[in-house]
Formats: C-alpha cells, structure tokens, sequence
C-alpha cells in the first residue's frame, strides 16, 4: 500500500467532512443528541453489560421499551412489548445430588460428582471395593487407563469410561464410581454443556481428598447411598419489539440486538480468564439499538405509507443469534408478508477517513443494487464495501433463512471487540447519525419499489478458524439442544459438503471423537491437521450415516 495515496486520500475526505458536518440540521443535531443519550445509558456500568437474562437485560429492554412508545409504536411482543424465550445453558447438578458413605454426606464438588452422562437415578447397598458383585456399585481406578494412553492425543478419556460402564453395567454393577491414584491429570468435572445419550448406570467422580477420608481400605465393607439428580440449566431472554402499522399488506423488519456480554460468563470475551469486569458493548451493539430507536422516530414522522413497519431488539445474539431465531420461528406478525430486514450491528465506530461502511446481504435482492446506485457522494459522506451474502454473524442471518431479503449494517471491527474498553466515549455519534440517515433514505427510496425478490446467495465462513488448522466448513447451530451438532448451513466446496452433509444433519462423531455439543466438536477438530481425512458419522431425520471426510 501506498502511504503517499493514502494520505492524500484522507485530506480530500477530511474536507468532504468538514463540508457535510456544516450541513447538520438542528433536527440532525437533536438526533446525534439522543444516540448519545440512549447508548451512554445502555453502556452504563448500572446495566452490567446487559447479558441476556439477567436484571441488566431487564433495565435494558425497559428502556427500549419506553422509548419505542414515545417514538409512537405500538407494542407487538407475546407479552406486550417483550417476546420472552428460553435459553439453554446445558444442564446443571441438581442439589438433592447426594453421595453418604457409612452416614458420612459426602460434599458436592469438592468430594465428589457425577458426570454428566449418569442418569438420574438412586442406588442404595453394602459394597466391598475389592469385589465387583451383582447389584451393586463397582470402583475403578483410572489409574492404568490414564498411564496406557499418556501419549495418545486422540484419547478421550469421558468416552473410554462411558464405554466401561456400559460393559459394566452389562454385568451387573449399578453404578460406577471413579477415583484416580496416579499423578496423571485426569481433568473431569461436570460439563453442563456434554449433551451425549446417557450411560446405563451413574458414573461418580470421587476426590483423592474423599477416597483418603472415607475409603481407605479395599476389603472393607461400606454402606453406600448415592443419589443422582442433573436438570436442565435454562434462563430467560426477552426481545422488545414495537410496531408501526400503516394497513399495509407487507411489512419492513428493522432490528438490532440489544444484548451484550456481561462480565464475560458465557466465555465470549476476548480479554482470556476475564471476571469482574463489566463489558458495556456500546459499539455491540447499543450503536444500533439506539439507530433502531431513532429510526423508530423517523420513520414514524415519515410520509412513506406502503409498508408497514417491525422494530425489534433482539436478546441472545450473543449466545448464537438466539432472540432473532426465536422470533423467525415463533413471528408476532405473519412473516410470509415481511418485505425485507435490515440489521444493525456495531454501526458506531466509523472511520472519519475511509468513512467506510460494511454492507452484508447485498446479493439477497436484486432491488439493492438498484436502491445503492441512487446514492452519491452529494447524498452521503459514506462509501460502502459491499458483501453478498445473506448469512453473517448477526441476526439477519436468521432473517436469509426464512428466504427473506436482507441487509446489514456494520461500520467494522476494533481493538475493543468484545472487551471491556467497548465504551460509550468512543462512539462516533455523528458517524452513526450518516448510518442513519442512510438508511432512512434507503427505506423511502423503497417506498416506490413494492416486494422485493429475494435471491439466495453463497455461505459465509463464520467458524473462527484462526484456532484450527482445519475445518469442515460447516456453520453450527448454536441454539440446538439435542446431542451432536447440528449443521445450520454447509459452505460450497469444503469438506463437509464434499463428504455429502447438508443443513439439518446432526453431527454426532468424527474419527475417534464422539460429539456431543459445539465445543466439543471444536475440540475434535483441533486434532486435526490439513490432508488428514476421516470419517464423520452423522444423523439425517430417523437415517444414521457415515461419509468420510479429508480436510
Ligand atoms: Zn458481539
């Protein structure tokens, strides 16, 4: 790249700035005003970084809430303004979980636990470590296991001990219970998140620290109850959704997630082993949840009556684009009369000099191309850097999916990514005021058009690859709350679609790896290395099969 060009090139957009900023309207003005108003409050530290579920989202979605109606909309959740949906977080130990050996209550976690596969069930005998009888539970050190595959990198040491106590159980034993005497880490715990069918029998991890205490000799004879009891771990999301209704037989969806990280729990920061730090997101994405509010007010003093309008904040991007699959799948309006849908995520840091804006979903009707030609350096400061695809990282992906014409709005990524530096004081509010304004013109250039066509258009490559030497190029669906992987979408020419999968497959092993939940294929992917092929079993509706795949 030329230095010297690039200079030049900023001084001319430095003045084109200078020019435009002289233009702002005392409207325009009032507008830059309460996109400062709305995300200094959604990224205020009172709103603890707004993770969906928790009283952070809840203050959040009131303040939506209340601005949609003063900006004259009309409440269109299931329950007034809001849509609650439940969110899977895997599942979690139950407290009536128990382990007594001779009346001795075992401690939860620090003395023992079950893992994640037990079934929930109580068993109840006098047991002898050193004999495996009937009816009773059977011990087992982990020792040897641990010793023979100390240099197998393919070992996976919850799938051998599942296949034992199947074995196992096969021969009588009515639970299994663990413990490890040698100095190999063995690393089990509970994995809320390990969605793989259930073993025949429990199977309980003991501490070192408990089998010193309480089991210290092998042909003794010990009174062992244990009881297993593991539930689903859900919380509850909530989009705000507003609606503008001009008796019109179509309708625009614009939206924009309003929900953030939090302090990080769900382990999406960027900043590794983050805690207590509050994560404000105002560039993620309370940037566009304020664009949503003020285009809510302008479009509602607009003139343009051939549509009606949706406005929603979606809860749970975050967590896999969860708040905007829920509202494609349970709509509060007919979605066969959606128009279009235009996405807004991360729309406040724009470049003061490239003054570029990333536009996604471009190829997904032909009626943008036309809309974007009709805007010239006179009618916006803005230049555009185009992307066809209809699928992306954010909600309108849910939207494409529903063969719905879409756009998205995004003025690019920053070192504050997923951070807790995202603060409101970096915002470029007048940068965002020309977002938009861009977009009010280009729904009002709409107006005129009727029906978009909607065209479908390639995959994007979403996996974060920067982790793996290989991938199936296969898009995940992260709100699937069944055992395996379930594909969402499969990109041309990748292994995944060479090997024949296809969206709605269940992915459920590869090679050694037997698959349960999204991170656990993440796992067996890493290792993996390019030109290795495998096999990858998978299931198709009632069908299982098997392809085998090279990467
Ligand atoms: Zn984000």
């Amino acid at each position: 790249m030329l230095t010297r060009a690039l200079s030049v090139a900023s001084l001319l957009l430095i003045v084109s700035q200078g020019t435009n900023a002289q233009r702002l309207k005392k409207a325009d003005k009032a507008v830059i005003a309460n996109l400062e108003a709305h995300i200094s409050y959604l990224a205020d530290d009172k709103l603890e970084g707004r993770r969906a579920g928790t009283n952070g989202e809840k203050l959040a979605s009131e303040y939506i809430s209340k601005q949609f109606e003063l900006a004259g909309l009309n409440p269109k959740g299931s329950d007034k303004w809001l849509q609650p949906f439940e969110i899977n977080e895997g599942r979690q130990v139950n407290p009536s979980t128990l382990f007594i050996i001779n009346d001795h209550d075992l401690k939860l976690n620090t003395d023992f636990f079950p893992l994640a596969f037990s079934p929930n069930t109580s068993v109840d005998a006098a047991v002898t470590m050193a004999l495996a009888e009937k009816d009773v539970p059977w011990f087992l050190d982990l020792k040897n296991m641990l010793e023979d595959n100390k240099e197998n990198p393919h070992f996976d040491i919850e799938a051998a001990i599942k296949e034992k106590a199947i074995k196992m159980a096969s021969k009588g034993a009515t639970a299994l219970v663990l413990y490890n005497t040698s100095s190999i880490k063995d690393n089990l715990k509970f994995n809320g998140k390990d969605r793989v069918a259930a073993a025949p029998i429990p199977v309980v991890y003991l501490t070192p620290k408990a089998m010193k205490d309480h089991l210290k000799d092998e042909s003794a004879s010990y009174d062992i109850k244990i009881r297993v009891d593991i539930g689903n771990k859900t919380r509850t999301g909530h989009n705000v959704i507003g609606y503008l209704d001009n008796g019109a037989p179509q309708t625009i969806v614009l939206g924009a997630h309003f929900d953030h990280l939090g302090y990080g729990e769900d382990g999406n920061s960027m900043v590794p082993n983050v805690k207590n730090q509050i994560h404000n997101g105002a560039d993620d994405n309370a940037s566009g949840t304020a664009a949503l509010i003020e285009l809510a007010r302008l479009i509602k003093a607009s003139k343009n009556k051939n549509n009606n309008y949706l406005f929603i904040a979606f809860s749970a991007e975050e967590l896999g684009l969860n708040g905007s699959k829920y509202f494609t799948q349970n709509p509060t309006i007919d979605l066969k009369t959606v128009n279009y849908m235009i996405n807004m995520d991360m729309v406040g840091r724009l470049n003061d000099s490239s003054k570029v804006l990333t536009v996604g979903g471009y190829g997904t009707s032909p009626v943008w191309g036309e809309l974007f030609s009709g805007f010239t350096s006179k009618t916006t400061p803005l230049t555009f850097k185009f992307d066809s695809s209809g699928t992306g990282p954010s909600d309108h992906t849910s939207f494409y999916r529903m063969d719905i014409p879409v756009l998205f709005f995004f003025t690019g990524l920053h070192t504050d990514y997923h951070k807790p530096s995202d603060d409101f004081n970096k915002i470029n509010y007048t940068g965002e005021f020309y977002v938009i304004k861009l977009i009010e013109n280009l729904v009002t250039a709409s107006n005129l058009k009727g029906r978009l066509a909607f065209t479908k258009t390639r995959e994007t490559q979403t996996t974060t690859s920067a982790r793996f030497s290989v991938t199936l190029g296969i898009m995940p669906d992260y709100s699937f709350s069944g055992s395996g992987v379930r594909v969402d979408g499969v990109s041309d020419n990748r292994p995944a679609q060479k090997a024949g999968l296809k969206a709605g497959d269940v992915i459920t092993q590869l090679g050694a790896h037997s698959i349960s939940s999204v991170e656990g294929y993440m796992q067996a992917l890493s290792k993996f290395k390019k030109g290795e092929s495998t096999t990858v079993k998978f299931n198709r509706g009632k069908e299982s099969l098997e392809a085998s795949v090279q990467f």
